[in-house]
Protein backbone atom coordinates (compact mmCIF):
# COMPACT_ATOMS: atom_id res chain seq x y z
CA UNK A 1 0.00 0.00 0.00
CA UNK A 2 1.18 3.09 -0.80
CA UNK A 3 0.83 6.41 1.06
CA UNK A 4 -1.99 9.22 -0.71
CA UNK A 5 -0.73 11.53 -2.67
CA UNK A 6 1.06 14.80 -0.71
CA UNK A 7 -0.92 18.06 -0.97
CA UNK A 8 1.71 20.55 -3.01
CA UNK A 9 -0.71 23.45 -3.36
CA UNK A 10 -2.18 25.94 -0.60
CA UNK A 11 0.73 28.39 -0.76
CA UNK A 12 0.90 31.71 -1.82
CA UNK A 13 3.18 33.11 -4.05
CA UNK A 14 6.37 34.64 -2.72
CA UNK A 15 6.71 38.43 -3.20
CA UNK A 16 9.24 39.48 -5.64
CA UNK A 17 10.52 41.70 -2.64
CA UNK A 18 10.94 38.90 -0.14
CA UNK A 19 12.66 36.93 -3.38
CA UNK A 20 14.89 39.51 -3.99
CA UNK A 21 15.90 39.71 -0.07
CA UNK A 22 16.56 35.93 0.03
CA UNK A 23 18.74 35.93 -3.22
CA UNK A 24 20.63 38.37 -1.87
CA UNK A 25 20.96 36.89 1.18
CA UNK A 26 22.23 33.87 -0.33
CA UNK A 27 24.71 35.57 -2.68
CA UNK A 28 25.99 37.48 -0.14
CA UNK A 29 26.48 34.17 1.83
CA UNK A 30 28.85 32.62 -0.79
CA UNK A 31 27.40 29.30 -0.62
CA UNK A 32 26.67 28.88 -4.36
CA UNK A 33 30.31 29.22 -5.06
CA UNK A 34 31.94 27.35 -2.84
CA UNK A 35 29.51 24.22 -2.56
CA UNK A 36 28.55 24.34 -6.93
CA UNK A 37 31.62 22.41 -7.72
CA UNK A 38 30.49 19.83 -5.43
CA UNK A 39 27.04 19.55 -7.23
CA UNK A 40 27.33 21.20 -10.27
CA UNK A 41 27.62 17.87 -12.30
CA UNK A 42 24.00 17.06 -10.90
CA UNK A 43 22.44 20.33 -11.18
CA UNK A 44 23.53 21.27 -14.38
CA UNK A 45 21.14 18.56 -16.46
CA UNK A 46 17.60 19.66 -17.46
CA UNK A 47 14.55 19.37 -15.24
CA UNK A 48 16.65 19.81 -12.28
CA UNK A 49 16.63 22.59 -9.44
CA UNK A 50 20.05 24.77 -9.05
CA UNK A 51 21.51 24.79 -6.10
CA UNK A 52 21.35 28.72 -5.74
CA UNK A 53 17.16 28.41 -6.71
CA UNK A 54 17.27 25.79 -3.62
CA UNK A 55 18.58 27.97 -1.28
CA UNK A 56 16.99 30.79 -2.12
CA UNK A 57 13.64 28.88 -1.85
CA UNK A 58 14.31 27.53 1.30
CA UNK A 59 15.00 31.53 2.54
CA UNK A 60 11.91 32.66 1.26
CA UNK A 61 10.27 30.04 3.36
CA UNK A 62 11.67 31.21 6.40
CA UNK A 63 11.01 34.72 5.75
CA UNK A 64 7.37 33.22 7.08
CA UNK A 65 6.69 34.78 10.07
CA UNK A 66 5.66 31.11 12.17
CA UNK A 67 6.65 28.68 9.39
CA UNK A 68 7.82 25.65 9.65
CA UNK A 69 11.70 24.50 8.31
CA UNK A 70 9.56 21.32 6.25
CA UNK A 71 11.13 20.27 2.89
CA UNK A 72 7.50 19.74 1.93
CA UNK A 73 6.83 23.63 2.75
CA UNK A 74 9.51 24.35 0.46
CA UNK A 75 8.11 22.37 -2.41
CA UNK A 76 4.89 23.85 -1.85
CA UNK A 77 6.20 27.74 -2.26
CA UNK A 78 8.15 26.13 -5.40
CA UNK A 79 4.62 24.83 -6.85
CA UNK A 80 2.51 28.49 -5.45
CA UNK A 81 5.50 31.05 -7.60
CA UNK A 82 4.49 32.01 -10.70
CA UNK A 83 6.73 30.87 -14.05
CA UNK A 84 8.51 34.64 -14.39
CA UNK A 85 9.84 34.09 -10.43
CA UNK A 86 10.18 30.05 -11.50
CA UNK A 87 12.45 31.64 -14.16
CA UNK A 88 13.87 33.86 -12.62
CA UNK A 89 15.72 31.03 -10.44
CA UNK A 90 16.78 29.20 -13.58
CA UNK A 91 13.87 26.61 -12.98
CA UNK A 92 13.00 25.08 -16.48
CA UNK A 93 10.25 22.91 -17.26
CA UNK A 94 8.35 22.70 -13.79
CA UNK A 95 6.35 19.53 -13.08
CA UNK A 96 4.22 20.33 -10.04
CA UNK A 97 3.74 16.66 -8.92
CA UNK A 98 7.43 15.99 -8.77
CA UNK A 99 8.17 19.44 -6.50
CA UNK A 100 8.26 17.17 -3.77
CA UNK A 101 10.66 14.89 -5.49
CA UNK A 102 13.10 17.39 -6.80
CA UNK A 103 13.43 19.46 -3.43
CA UNK A 104 13.83 16.75 -1.20
CA UNK A 105 16.35 15.03 -3.57
CA UNK A 106 18.64 18.45 -4.04
CA UNK A 107 18.31 19.34 0.01
CA UNK A 108 19.35 15.38 0.78
CA UNK A 109 22.35 15.52 -2.19
CA UNK A 110 23.28 19.01 -0.30
CA UNK A 111 23.68 17.23 3.37
CA UNK A 112 25.45 14.40 2.16
CA UNK A 113 28.31 16.59 0.88
CA UNK A 114 27.85 18.81 3.77
CA UNK A 115 28.26 15.50 5.61
CA UNK A 116 31.40 14.53 3.95
CA UNK A 117 33.05 17.85 5.19
CA UNK A 118 35.49 18.80 2.29
CA UNK A 119 37.81 21.62 3.38
CA UNK A 120 35.85 22.44 6.13
CA UNK A 121 32.31 22.43 4.07
CA UNK A 122 30.26 20.91 6.65
CA UNK A 123 27.06 22.07 7.75
CA UNK A 124 28.20 24.41 11.19
CA UNK A 125 30.13 26.32 8.24
CA UNK A 126 27.31 26.19 6.08
CA UNK A 127 25.19 27.81 8.61
CA UNK A 128 27.46 30.52 9.69
CA UNK A 129 27.87 31.48 6.33
CA UNK A 130 24.07 32.51 6.32
CA UNK A 131 23.85 33.79 9.91
CA UNK A 132 26.90 36.15 8.73
CA UNK A 133 24.97 37.16 5.85
CA UNK A 134 21.85 38.27 7.74
CA UNK A 135 23.95 40.92 9.72
CA UNK A 136 24.07 44.31 7.43
CA UNK A 137 27.48 45.38 8.59
CA UNK A 138 25.65 48.98 9.59
CA UNK A 139 24.29 46.34 12.72
CA UNK A 140 27.47 44.95 14.06
CA UNK A 141 28.02 47.32 16.57
CA UNK A 142 29.23 46.30 19.84
CA UNK A 143 31.73 43.67 20.99
CA UNK A 144 29.55 42.01 23.57
CA UNK A 145 27.79 39.05 23.17
CA UNK A 146 25.62 37.10 25.82
CA UNK A 147 25.48 33.54 25.51
CA UNK A 148 22.26 31.34 26.12
CA UNK A 149 20.85 27.82 25.30
CA UNK A 150 17.67 26.70 24.24
CA UNK A 151 16.51 23.24 23.94
CA UNK A 152 15.49 21.27 20.54
CA UNK A 153 13.32 18.39 20.37
CA UNK A 154 14.10 15.79 18.34
CA UNK A 155 10.78 14.12 16.17
CA UNK A 156 11.94 10.96 16.35
CA UNK A 157 9.40 9.19 18.78
CA UNK A 158 10.24 7.21 21.90
CA UNK A 159 10.59 3.50 21.37
CA UNK A 160 9.15 2.25 24.61
CA UNK A 161 8.29 3.82 28.01
CA UNK A 162 9.33 7.37 28.05
CA UNK A 163 12.13 8.42 30.57
CA UNK A 164 15.36 8.87 29.95
CA UNK A 165 18.82 8.57 31.84
CA UNK A 166 20.96 11.42 31.62
CA UNK A 167 24.65 10.15 30.05
CA UNK A 168 27.94 11.52 28.64
CA UNK A 169 28.73 14.77 29.77
CA UNK A 170 25.29 15.64 30.69
CA UNK A 171 25.45 13.80 33.48
CA UNK A 172 28.44 16.17 35.36
CA UNK A 173 27.83 19.07 33.75
CA UNK A 174 23.73 20.22 33.36
CA UNK A 175 22.55 21.03 36.61
CA UNK A 176 19.35 18.55 37.54
CA UNK A 177 17.91 21.00 40.42
CA UNK A 178 14.24 21.45 40.34
CA UNK A 179 13.54 18.35 38.41
CA UNK A 180 10.25 16.53 40.54
CA UNK A 181 11.36 13.54 42.19
CA UNK A 182 9.14 10.86 40.21
CA UNK A 183 10.43 12.25 37.00
CA UNK A 184 14.09 11.28 38.27
CA UNK A 185 13.08 7.74 39.80
CA UNK A 186 10.81 5.60 36.88
CA UNK A 187 12.02 3.00 34.89
CA UNK A 188 14.78 3.63 31.96
CA UNK A 189 13.65 4.34 28.46
CA UNK A 190 14.40 2.01 25.37
CA UNK A 191 18.19 2.22 24.48
CA UNK A 192 17.79 1.92 20.57
CA UNK A 193 21.61 1.94 19.79
CA UNK A 194 24.15 3.27 21.12
CA UNK A 195 26.06 6.00 19.68
CA UNK A 196 29.69 6.20 18.13
CA UNK A 197 30.03 8.87 20.70
CA UNK A 198 29.45 6.38 23.24
CA UNK A 199 26.24 7.58 23.94
CA UNK A 200 22.67 6.18 24.02
CA UNK A 201 20.00 6.57 21.18
CA UNK A 202 16.98 6.35 22.36
CA UNK A 203 14.70 7.06 18.93
CA UNK A 204 15.34 7.08 15.31
CA UNK A 205 17.21 10.42 15.38
CA UNK A 206 20.72 9.18 15.27
CA UNK A 207 22.11 12.43 16.81
CA UNK A 208 19.88 13.04 19.25
CA UNK A 209 20.74 12.47 22.88
CA UNK A 210 19.43 12.98 26.55
CA UNK A 211 19.82 16.27 27.67
CA UNK A 212 18.65 18.39 31.47
CA UNK A 213 16.81 21.17 30.33
CA UNK A 214 14.58 24.28 33.18
CA UNK A 215 11.16 24.36 32.90
CA UNK A 216 9.26 27.33 30.92
CA UNK A 217 6.10 27.51 30.21
CA UNK A 218 5.69 25.05 27.73
CA UNK A 219 7.17 21.86 29.48
CA UNK A 220 8.35 20.95 33.47
CA UNK A 221 12.08 20.57 34.41
CA UNK A 222 13.35 17.25 33.26
CA UNK A 223 15.28 15.51 30.74
CA UNK A 224 14.40 15.45 27.25
CA UNK A 225 16.00 13.77 23.72
CA UNK A 226 16.71 15.72 21.10
CA UNK A 227 19.88 19.08 20.78
CA UNK A 228 20.44 21.88 22.16
CA UNK A 229 21.01 25.57 20.30
CA UNK A 230 24.00 27.54 21.67
CA UNK A 231 23.68 31.53 20.83
CA UNK A 232 25.75 34.52 21.21
CA UNK A 233 23.59 37.32 20.76
CA UNK A 234 25.04 41.04 20.21
CA UNK A 235 24.67 43.03 23.48
CA UNK A 236 25.51 46.90 24.16
CA UNK A 237 28.99 47.42 25.90
CA UNK A 238 30.26 48.54 28.74
CA UNK A 239 31.35 51.95 28.07
CA UNK A 240 32.55 53.59 31.41
CA UNK A 241 32.43 52.24 34.75
CA UNK A 242 33.52 53.19 38.05
CA UNK A 243 33.89 49.27 39.47
CA UNK A 244 31.75 50.14 41.88
CA UNK A 245 28.25 51.98 42.03
CA UNK A 246 28.25 53.49 38.50
CA UNK A 247 28.68 51.68 34.81
CA UNK A 248 27.21 53.55 31.02
CA UNK A 249 26.42 51.54 28.16
CA UNK A 250 26.78 52.34 24.75
CA UNK A 251 23.90 52.86 22.37
CA UNK A 252 20.57 50.63 22.34
CA UNK A 253 21.50 48.06 19.60
CA UNK A 254 19.30 45.33 18.30
CA UNK A 255 19.78 41.66 19.27
CA UNK A 256 21.15 39.96 16.67
CA UNK A 257 21.98 36.87 16.89
CA UNK A 258 25.89 36.77 16.19
CA UNK A 259 26.93 32.99 16.69
CA UNK A 260 24.92 29.90 16.85
CA UNK A 261 25.82 26.49 17.13
CA UNK A 262 23.25 23.61 17.38
CA UNK A 263 25.04 20.07 19.25
CA UNK A 264 23.44 17.02 20.55
CA UNK A 265 21.60 17.35 23.66
CA UNK A 266 23.94 17.06 26.45
CA UNK A 267 27.43 18.11 24.91
CA UNK A 268 29.77 19.82 27.09
CA UNK A 269 28.59 23.46 27.00
CA UNK A 270 31.38 25.85 27.17
CA UNK A 271 33.47 23.43 25.05
CA UNK A 272 31.30 24.11 22.28
CA UNK A 273 30.89 27.19 22.86
CA UNK A 274 34.38 29.02 23.90
CA UNK A 275 35.88 27.47 20.12
CA UNK A 276 33.02 29.12 18.79
CA UNK A 277 33.55 32.90 20.18
CA UNK A 278 37.09 32.58 19.34
CA UNK A 279 36.89 31.38 15.99
CA UNK A 280 34.78 34.31 15.42
CA UNK A 281 37.33 37.07 16.94
CA UNK A 282 39.91 35.15 14.67
CA UNK A 283 37.84 35.76 11.98
CA UNK A 284 38.06 39.78 12.53
CA UNK A 285 34.36 40.06 14.32
CA UNK A 286 34.02 42.49 16.97
CA UNK A 287 34.38 40.41 20.39
CA UNK A 288 36.09 42.01 23.66
CA UNK A 289 33.08 40.77 26.46
CA UNK A 290 31.06 37.23 26.83
CA UNK A 291 28.29 37.25 29.15
CA UNK A 292 27.94 34.02 30.09
CA UNK A 293 24.57 32.23 31.52
CA UNK A 294 25.00 30.62 34.81
CA UNK A 295 24.73 27.21 33.28
CA UNK A 296 27.89 27.68 31.47
CA UNK A 297 29.92 30.00 33.86
CA UNK A 298 29.89 26.98 36.05
CA UNK A 299 31.45 25.03 33.97
CA UNK A 300 35.05 24.30 34.92
CA UNK A 301 37.13 27.76 33.86
CA UNK A 302 39.90 25.76 31.44
CA UNK A 303 37.05 25.49 29.16
CA UNK A 304 36.13 29.29 29.11
CA UNK A 305 37.49 31.73 30.93
CA UNK A 306 40.96 30.87 30.72
CA UNK A 307 40.74 30.07 26.76
CA UNK A 308 38.88 33.38 26.37
CA UNK A 309 41.11 35.03 28.06
CA UNK A 310 44.47 34.24 26.05
CA UNK A 311 42.04 35.23 23.25
CA UNK A 312 41.66 38.88 24.88
CA UNK A 313 38.26 38.18 25.36
CA UNK A 314 36.65 38.95 28.90
CA UNK A 315 33.94 37.08 30.63
CA UNK A 316 30.71 38.65 32.99
CA UNK A 317 29.32 36.16 34.65
CA UNK A 318 27.17 35.41 38.14
CA UNK A 319 28.93 32.87 40.67
CA UNK A 320 27.38 29.96 42.24
CA UNK A 321 27.58 29.51 45.63
CA UNK A 322 30.43 26.53 45.38
CA UNK A 323 32.25 29.18 44.00
CA UNK A 324 31.94 32.15 45.93
CA UNK A 325 34.27 32.35 49.04
CA UNK A 326 37.72 32.79 49.95
CA UNK A 327 40.67 31.44 48.61
CA UNK A 328 44.43 31.95 49.68
CA UNK A 329 46.74 33.79 47.44
CA UNK A 330 49.52 35.88 49.35
CA UNK A 331 50.41 36.92 52.94
CA UNK A 332 48.77 40.06 52.44
CA UNK A 333 46.15 39.46 49.46
CA UNK A 334 43.50 36.89 49.00
CA UNK A 335 40.90 35.92 46.52
CA UNK A 336 37.21 36.43 47.84
CA UNK A 337 34.09 35.91 45.09
CA UNK A 338 36.77 35.63 42.38
CA UNK A 339 38.46 39.07 42.84
CA UNK A 340 42.30 39.62 44.85
CA UNK A 341 41.43 41.60 47.84
CA UNK A 342 43.53 43.44 50.93
CA UNK A 343 43.86 41.36 53.89
CA UNK A 344 42.39 44.33 55.89
CA UNK A 345 39.09 43.97 54.46
CA UNK A 346 37.19 44.18 57.29
CA UNK A 347 35.45 40.58 58.44
CA UNK A 348 31.96 41.95 58.46
CA UNK A 349 32.39 42.50 54.54
CA UNK A 350 34.20 38.93 53.67
CA UNK A 351 30.89 37.04 53.79
CA UNK A 352 27.99 38.98 51.47
CA UNK A 353 24.71 37.46 51.02
CA UNK A 354 23.64 38.22 47.20
CA UNK A 355 19.09 38.84 46.72
CA UNK A 356 17.17 35.99 46.28
CA UNK A 357 16.89 34.81 42.57
CA UNK A 358 13.45 35.80 42.09
CA UNK A 359 13.51 38.95 43.95
CA UNK A 360 9.87 40.26 43.11
CA UNK A 361 10.62 44.26 43.81
CA UNK A 362 14.14 45.23 42.07
CA UNK A 363 14.38 47.80 44.54
CA UNK A 364 15.29 45.57 47.01
CA UNK A 365 18.79 45.38 45.67
CA UNK A 366 20.50 48.15 46.07
CA UNK A 367 20.25 47.45 49.94
CA UNK A 368 22.20 44.18 49.06
CA UNK A 369 24.27 45.64 46.92
CA UNK A 370 25.31 48.17 48.94
CA UNK A 371 27.67 46.16 51.10
CA UNK A 372 29.25 45.17 47.93
CA UNK A 373 29.59 48.58 46.58
CA UNK A 374 31.74 49.20 49.82
CA UNK A 375 34.16 45.96 49.77
CA UNK A 376 34.74 46.99 46.21
CA UNK A 377 36.81 49.97 47.43
CA UNK A 378 39.17 46.78 49.36
CA UNK A 379 39.95 45.49 46.50
CA UNK A 380 43.69 44.92 44.28
CA UNK A 381 43.44 47.19 41.88
CA UNK A 382 45.22 46.11 38.00
CA UNK A 383 48.16 48.11 37.69
CA UNK A 384 49.21 45.93 34.34
CA UNK A 385 47.42 44.24 31.32
CA UNK A 386 47.56 40.41 31.37
CA UNK A 387 51.28 39.48 30.00
CA UNK A 388 51.44 36.55 27.13
CA UNK A 389 51.31 34.07 29.72
CA UNK A 390 48.40 35.61 31.22
CA UNK A 391 49.86 37.27 34.30
CA UNK A 392 48.51 40.48 35.49
CA UNK A 393 50.21 42.64 38.45
CA UNK A 394 48.33 44.33 41.18
CA UNK A 395 48.14 47.08 43.84
CA UNK A 396 46.60 47.08 47.22
CA UNK A 397 43.54 49.42 47.61
CA UNK A 398 46.11 51.72 49.82
CA UNK A 399 48.19 52.60 46.88
CA UNK A 400 46.04 52.47 44.31
CA UNK A 401 44.25 55.55 46.05
CA UNK A 402 40.77 53.76 46.54
CA UNK A 403 41.05 54.05 50.34
CA UNK A 404 42.87 56.32 52.45
CA UNK A 405 44.14 56.15 56.21
CA UNK A 406 45.45 57.11 59.57
CA UNK A 407 47.43 54.38 59.92
CA UNK A 408 49.75 55.19 56.35
CA UNK A 409 50.13 59.20 57.27
CA UNK A 410 50.58 59.66 52.91
CA UNK A 411 47.35 58.52 51.43
CA UNK A 412 45.67 60.61 53.74
CA UNK A 413 46.71 63.59 51.56
CA UNK A 414 43.68 62.03 48.95
CA UNK A 415 40.91 64.24 48.42
CA UNK A 416 37.60 64.17 50.01
CA UNK A 417 35.93 61.66 47.67
CA UNK A 418 38.07 58.88 48.91
CA UNK A 419 36.64 57.25 51.43
CA UNK A 420 38.98 56.56 55.34
CA UNK A 421 39.34 53.53 56.18
CA UNK A 422 39.94 52.87 59.92
CA UNK A 423 42.30 50.08 61.00
CA UNK A 424 43.47 48.37 63.59
CA UNK A 425 46.62 50.28 65.36
CA UNK A 426 48.97 46.68 64.95
CA UNK A 427 48.63 47.66 61.55
CA UNK A 428 51.52 49.46 60.11
CA UNK A 429 52.07 48.70 56.50
CA UNK A 430 48.97 48.47 53.79
CA UNK A 431 51.08 45.67 51.13
CA UNK A 432 54.26 44.27 50.70
CA UNK A 433 54.55 45.75 47.37
CA UNK A 434 52.51 44.92 43.58
CA UNK A 435 51.88 41.57 43.23
CA UNK A 436 51.69 39.17 40.20
CA UNK A 437 48.79 36.77 39.73
CA UNK A 438 48.86 33.96 36.62
CA UNK A 439 45.67 33.03 35.66
CA UNK A 440 45.46 30.03 37.72
CA UNK A 441 45.37 32.05 40.91
CA UNK A 442 41.96 34.11 39.89
CA UNK A 443 39.89 32.10 37.38
CA UNK A 444 37.01 33.81 38.46
CA UNK A 445 38.16 37.53 38.13
CA UNK A 446 36.46 39.64 36.16
CA UNK A 447 36.15 43.55 34.79
CA UNK A 448 33.66 44.65 37.64
CA UNK A 449 33.91 43.05 40.98
CA UNK A 450 31.06 40.75 41.47
CA UNK A 451 27.81 41.61 43.19
CA UNK A 452 28.03 45.43 43.24
CA UNK A 453 26.11 47.81 41.44
CA UNK A 454 28.19 48.41 39.04
CA UNK A 455 28.52 44.52 37.85
CA UNK A 456 24.44 44.35 38.03
CA UNK A 457 23.84 46.81 35.22
CA UNK A 458 26.63 45.48 32.89
CA UNK A 459 25.02 41.81 33.91
CA UNK A 460 21.28 42.82 32.81
CA UNK A 461 22.73 43.34 29.89
CA UNK A 462 21.90 39.25 29.50
CA UNK A 463 18.45 39.93 29.31
CA UNK A 464 18.91 41.02 25.71
CA UNK A 465 19.00 37.09 24.95
CA UNK A 466 14.93 36.92 26.14
CA UNK A 467 14.00 38.59 23.51
CA UNK A 468 15.61 36.56 21.16
CA UNK A 469 14.71 33.30 23.28
CA UNK A 470 10.89 34.82 22.46
CA UNK A 471 11.30 35.09 18.37
CA UNK A 472 12.57 31.35 18.62
CA UNK A 473 9.44 30.15 21.18
CA UNK A 474 6.61 31.82 19.32
CA UNK A 475 7.64 35.04 18.16
CA UNK A 476 8.68 34.60 15.06
CA UNK A 477 8.76 30.75 15.02
CA UNK A 478 7.92 28.15 17.54
CA UNK A 479 11.07 25.54 17.82
CA UNK A 480 9.38 22.75 19.24
CA UNK A 481 8.94 19.14 18.39
CA UNK A 482 7.77 19.10 14.63
CA UNK A 483 9.02 22.21 13.40
CA UNK A 484 11.64 20.02 11.79
CA UNK A 485 10.99 16.51 10.65
CA UNK A 486 14.07 15.62 9.52
CA UNK A 487 16.79 13.58 11.36
CA UNK A 488 20.34 14.06 12.33
CA UNK A 489 22.67 16.98 12.93
CA UNK A 490 23.43 18.00 9.42
CA UNK A 491 19.86 18.68 8.23
CA UNK A 492 18.92 20.03 11.20
CA UNK A 493 22.04 22.67 11.02
CA UNK A 494 21.31 23.29 7.11
CA UNK A 495 17.64 24.24 7.84
CA UNK A 496 18.71 26.46 11.09
CA UNK A 497 20.56 28.36 9.32
CA UNK A 498 17.70 29.69 7.57
CA UNK A 499 15.16 30.13 10.47
CA UNK A 500 17.99 32.15 12.05
CA UNK A 501 18.80 34.46 9.19
CA UNK A 502 14.98 35.17 9.34
CA UNK A 503 15.27 36.06 13.17
CA UNK A 504 17.61 38.22 12.35
CA UNK A 505 16.52 40.25 10.40
CA UNK A 506 13.02 40.29 12.16
CA UNK A 507 15.10 42.01 15.01
CA UNK A 508 16.56 44.16 12.87
CA UNK A 509 13.36 45.26 11.97
CA UNK A 510 11.81 45.25 15.81
CA UNK A 511 14.74 47.61 16.83
CA UNK A 512 14.18 50.39 13.68
CA UNK A 513 10.46 49.79 14.70
CA UNK A 514 10.87 50.61 18.19
CA UNK A 515 13.33 53.55 17.52
CA UNK A 516 11.31 54.99 14.61
CA UNK A 517 7.92 54.67 17.63
CA UNK A 518 10.46 56.88 19.97
CA UNK A 519 11.30 59.02 17.21
CA UNK A 520 7.82 59.91 16.34
CA UNK A 521 6.22 60.20 19.69
CA UNK A 522 6.25 64.12 19.90
CA UNK A 523 5.37 64.57 15.78
CA UNK A 524 1.78 65.58 15.30
CA UNK A 525 -0.32 63.09 14.62
CA UNK A 526 -1.43 64.49 10.96
CA UNK A 527 1.70 62.96 9.89
CA UNK A 528 1.84 59.95 8.09
CA UNK A 529 3.64 57.28 9.40
CA UNK A 530 6.70 56.01 7.57
CA UNK A 531 6.97 52.29 7.60
CA UNK A 532 10.00 50.93 9.85
CA UNK A 533 12.33 48.01 9.38
CA UNK A 534 10.66 47.41 6.20
CA UNK A 535 12.25 44.95 3.42
CA UNK A 536 13.05 47.66 1.32
CA UNK A 537 15.26 49.33 3.98
CA UNK A 538 16.94 46.10 4.86
CA UNK A 539 17.20 45.35 0.91
CA UNK A 540 19.11 48.86 0.78
CA UNK A 541 21.31 47.83 2.94
CA UNK A 542 22.36 44.72 1.90
CA UNK A 543 23.39 46.35 -1.49
CA UNK A 544 26.95 46.76 -0.79
CA UNK A 545 29.51 45.30 -2.01
CA UNK A 546 29.62 42.58 -1.16
CA UNK A 547 26.69 41.80 -2.97
CA UNK A 548 27.72 43.47 -5.71
CA UNK A 549 30.64 41.55 -5.82
CA UNK A 550 28.82 38.30 -5.68
CA UNK A 551 26.21 39.61 -8.67
CA UNK A 552 28.96 39.61 -10.57
CA UNK A 553 29.98 36.47 -9.66
CA UNK A 554 27.23 34.53 -9.91
CA UNK A 555 24.01 35.52 -12.06
CA UNK A 556 21.25 33.30 -12.24
CA UNK A 557 21.94 29.67 -13.40
CA UNK A 558 19.69 28.92 -16.60
ZN1 LIG B 1 49.87 49.19 49.57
Amino acid sequence: MSRPPLDLTGRRAPSNEELSLARQVIRRSGLVERLSCYLDSETGRPRRIPLEALLVCFQVNALQRHHQAHVIEVARLMNAMTDAQRESLGITSWDEAQAYARVDWLYNRLCTVLSAGIDGLDAQWFADCLVRASIPRRYELTHSVAVDGTDVETWGAFQGSTTVVLDGEAAETQSTAGTPASVKATKRAKVVAVGPDGRNQYTPDPDARAGHRSANGQHPAGPYIGYELHLGVQVRDVRWTNYVDKTTLSDKVPHLIRSAVLVPAGTHRTKTMTPILIAAKARGEKLRDVLWDPGYSECRPETWSYPLGRAGISSTFSLTMAQRGIRPFSKRAFVLDGQLFSDLLPAELRDLPMPPVNLPDQAKAPAYEKHFNERARWRLVRHSAPDRNGVSRWRCPFCAGLLKSRSFPSTMRRGPGVKIAFLPPTVTTCCDGTVSAPPADIPLSQLIPFGTTAWRISMNRRNAVESVNAALNGGYLHLVRGFFRVFGLTKLRVLLGFSLVAVNFDRIRSFEAKKAELENKDLPRRRRRRRPGSWQELLGDLDNRAVQLFAGAVGPPG
